[in-house]
């Protein structure tokens, strides 16, 4: 890692990468398509990285939230379909989304005229897919809404209607799964008993996919396998999946403390036995022991964080978060600092400052310019100096 001046990067496994997409794709059907979702950086991987990575691959399709995030992955000369999930809700956004050959998703009535309006005067083909609200309750056309909708896209020329597709609340719940599923297809059957044949019609995401083959419809959106992790709860788990992603750093202090001195802000941990304490420059800041802050799914879930909480309190390292410094686990100790974290060390450790750290951070919250090394057999590449990636030169 010697060309890599900064004291924390991010190391991306290309092999892995690789691998759990050819795993996924050996799952999908012939006749269904893969949509990659590589929203929000990509997981935390790298977008246009991913996407250039998927692309070799004969990835031809993608999925972002945002319409900045479409047009980074154009900028960078991804040629694929980019579909967003999110509406653009200004004409310039539109304007500038159809100049780019994005694919635009309509969620009401209100962007169905504001599309209209501006394609007519911007003069270009346009796809477009209309996104129905099955249960999910962030967005979609309504029921009432559909035939307008249709009509007015349908009356103008530069517009196609290439697909429809809803998103899975629950896809744990069967019951809930297969309602949502039923209103969909009915749906699209009302469209069809009115001569409305609409291309691509899709409601899997990784979980569905996983658990519902009879939902793949005729293109699944695949984020967090790709991500190289099975999605939460009880699902189906047909192939191997790679972790590719790594966030390392390196000591920066090890400072030696005795028995009974304290650790941290508000003093809430105090050492039970003489030890070496290591400080990394990774903190909540960088995603390092943050939970995500939603409220408990339900009650057996609540349980669960309590007893988490209570076991971390009480210092019981299974709890604890880890990190590992030449292949051994040991413990972050006291408060995460804003930038720092504390790191209990045995006090005969050989550990020292300059030794390298991989840390649990949660990928999906790293700054996206944390510099990253795509890794092929344990070797990194070079660094492109513009967009600070680190490339494999062959
Ligand atoms: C994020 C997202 C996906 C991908 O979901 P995964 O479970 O990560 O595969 C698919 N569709 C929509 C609308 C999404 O927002």
């Amino acid at each position: 890692m010697a060309d890599i001046n900064d004291n924390k990067w991010i190391e991306i496994d290309i092999a892995a990468i690789n691998r759990n997409l050819k795993a996924i794709i050996g799952k999908i059907p012939d006749d269904v398509r893969l949509i990659a979702v590589v929203k929000n950086n990509a997981y935390g991987h790298g977008a246009i990285d991913v996407a250039r990575i998927l692309c070799q691959k004969g990835v031809d399709f993608f999925a972002v939230t945002y319409l900045e995030e479409a047009l980074a992955l154009r900028r960078a000369g991804i040629t694929g379909s980019i579909l967003l999930f999110s509406p653009i809700i200004t004409e310039e956004g539109i304007r500038e989304a159809i100049l780019n050959e994005i694919t635009l998703v309509v969620t009401s009535l209100s962007d169905a005229q504001l599309i209209d309006r501006v394609s007519e005067k911007v003069k270009r083909p346009l796809n477009l897919h209309l996104k129905i609200d099955t249960g999910l309750g962030r967005f979609g056309i309504s029921a009432e809404e559909l035939s307008e909708v249709i009509e007015i896209l349908s009356a103008n020329l530069y517009i196609l209607i290439e697909g429809i597709f809803t998103h899975m609340a629950d896809a744990n719940h069967e019951g809930y799964t297969i309602k949502q599923f039923n209103k969909f297809n009915n749906i699209i059957k009302d469209l069809e008993d009115n001569n409305i044949y609409i291309p691509i019609k899709h409601c899997a995401n990784s979980s569905i996919f996983l658990k519902y083959p009879n939902m793949h419809l005729d293109a699944v959106r695949i984020g967090t396998l790709l991500a190289g992790h099975y999605p939460v709860g009880k699902l189906p788990r047909p192939f191997t999946l790679t972790e590719p992603f790594a966030f390392k750093t390196k000591v920066i202090a090890v400072n030696n403390l005795d028995k009974g001195d304290y650790l941290g802000y508000f003093r809430t941990y105090r050492l039970k036995r003489n030890a070496k304490v290591a400080v990394i420059p990774v903190g909540f800041s960088n995603g390092l022991a943050l939970e995500v802050a939603n409220p408990a799914m339900n009650f057996l879930d609540l349980l669960k964080i309590l007893a988490r909480t209570f076991f971390r309190y009480m210092g019981l390292r299974r709890f604890s978060t880890q990190v590992k410094i030449k292949g051994n686990l040991y413990p972050v100790r006291g408060k995460v600092f804003m930038q720092m974290a504390l790191v209990e060390l045995p006090a005969d450790s050989d550990i020292e400052i300059g030794d390298i750290v991989e840390v649990p951070v949660r990928k999906t919250l790293v700054a996206s310019n944390v510099k990253c090394a795509y890794v092929k057999d344990g070797v990194a590449g070079k660094i492109r100096e513009e967009d600070k990636t680190v490339y494999i030169t062959d």
